[in-house]
């Protein structure tokens, strides 16, 4: 068989623990046998981070903007107990935060439907997308105790002089008080990158928050969102026969609930926080959650949602077998190759992006899956088979018709 050409690279970046390994084994049984794969390599291990000062994820960052298009592994965020376990130099940040602060993007989660695994919410047939908008509110506040007879104010300076608000006279009582901060640039960035996406995967955008009570904080991410939709995305959205509503975040909660999915659904950084976690549980698995970061000039970056699995890491460094779930990981990729695909004019890529994720599926609903998904799964005509990942792997591979 001939392989599938590529004439770009992917920005490809290697992980950490157990998705190190099942990387390696996607691109052996599903990727190189069919595609004479082309891309530029970047360790994020965590080994090769602290070699680098870190340098390594700054630098495969930069190649994202230039090439348009990565993949990434799980990789582990340090804290005290991998300092001490990799022997660090310094607690190293969060290479998904450096690389969404370098593409300035928004990170969108779907889950992936198969049959037999059935939503907790019988009525979403279709994946929910949750858009979380990554920068402040409480995630960079500031924040105090007050005492009894004590006063807070909100005190801002700008070219319109000094003005003073009363948040709260503690008179009577002791408490707390808050401040946060959104800017206007992220709040642009956040609704582009929401409006790209939806006419990427051709899909409605719900926009919710609590405008009626916070009329000057909330309303001025509604008017973003507004003015961003109206000036440069209503007609593309016409055309493309999508949607854009803005709704309170309430009324958008029973709206989803009584949904059937099929839309993005674009939160607040809290909100969105929460509702990811509600909505990746309500569809069953972790482990069959993607995730993409889209920047505001349409740059993509597609990786799992989950981490590196760690527990299973450890068995199987002790040599006890593993059934680790690969299939947001292969979407990950089968992402990236779609999206390549699309971008270079290459027919294909997508076609074979296509044939693994349809292979993957397949597998899952034949009953040959991973012990997660062995669990949850229901078909009572079906015979459940519990595989070894790269057991796994191989039925898939066995199964992509292209
Ligand atoms: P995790 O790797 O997502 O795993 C948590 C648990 O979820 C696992 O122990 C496993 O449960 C289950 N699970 C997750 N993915 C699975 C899969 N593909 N197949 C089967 N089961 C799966 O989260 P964590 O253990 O909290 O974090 C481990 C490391 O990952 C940390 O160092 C963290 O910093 C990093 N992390 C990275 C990212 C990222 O790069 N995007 C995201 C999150 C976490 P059972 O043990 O019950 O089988
Ligand atoms: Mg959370």
């Amino acid at each position: 068989m001939n392989k599938i050409k590529m004439t770009t690279p992917i920005v490809e970046m290697q992980g950490d623990e157990m998705t190190r390994l099942i990387w390696d084994w996607i691109k052996e049984i599903l990727i190189e046998p069919y595609v004479d794969l082309k891309t530029e390599f970047y360790d994020l291990g965590l080994v090769e981070r602290d070699n680098t000062n870190d340098q390594v994820t700054i630098d495969a960052s930069l190649a994202i903007k230039k090439y348009g298009v990565g993949v990434k592994c799980a990789t582990i965020t340090p804290n005290t107990q991998r300092m001490s376990e990799y022997n660090l130099k310094q607690m190293w940040k969060s290479p998904n935060g450096t690389i969404r602060a370098i593409l300035d993007g928004t990170v969108f989660r779907s889950p992936i439907l198969v049959n037999g695994i059935t939503p907790y919410i019988p009525t979403w047939e279709k994946p929910i997308t949750i858009a979380r908008h990554a920068y402040g509110d409480i995630y960079k506040n500031v924040e105090a105790k007050v005492a009894k007879g004590g006063k807070a104010k909100l005190v801002v300076e700008d070219e319109n002089g000094t003005r003073e608000i009363e948040i709260f006279d503690y008179s009577k009582t002791a408490g707390v008080c808050m401040g946060m901060h959104n800017t206007d640039s992220s709040i642009i960035s956040f609704a582009k990158s929401c409006f790209n996406y939806a006419l990427e995967t051709n899909q409605d955008v719900w926009f919710s928050s609590k405008d009626t009570i916070s009329k000057i904080y909330d309303h001025r991410f509604k008017d973003i969102f507004n003015e961003v939709f109206e000036n440069e995305y209503k007609e593309k959205f016409e055309k493309a026969g999508i949607e854009y509503f803005y709704t309170l975040i309430d009324d958008a909660v029973a709206r989803v609930v009584r949904s059937n999915g099929g839309f993005i659904w674009a939160c607040k950084n809290y909100d969105g926080d929460v509702m990811s976690d509600m909505v990746a549980t309500a569809f069953g698995s972790l482990a069959m959650m993607t995730s993409v970061l889209v920047a505001p000039d349409g740059v993509m970056e597609f990786e799992a949602a989950h981490g590196t699995v760690t527990r299973h890491y450890y068995k199987y460094q002790k040599g006890e077998s593993t059934s680790t779930n690969p299939i947001a990981t292969i979407f990950a990729w089968t992402g990236a190759f779609r999206k390549r695909g699309q971008l270079d004019n290459n027919a294909e890529l997508v076609k074979y992006a296509d044939a693994v994720e349809k292979a993957s599926i397949k597998t899952i609903e034949s009953g040959y899956m991973t012990g997660d998904l062995a669990l949850i799964f229901k078909n009572d005509a079906v015979k459940v088979v519990k595989c070894e990942t790269k057991e796994f792997l191989t039925k898939i591979a066995e199964n992509i018709e292209l």
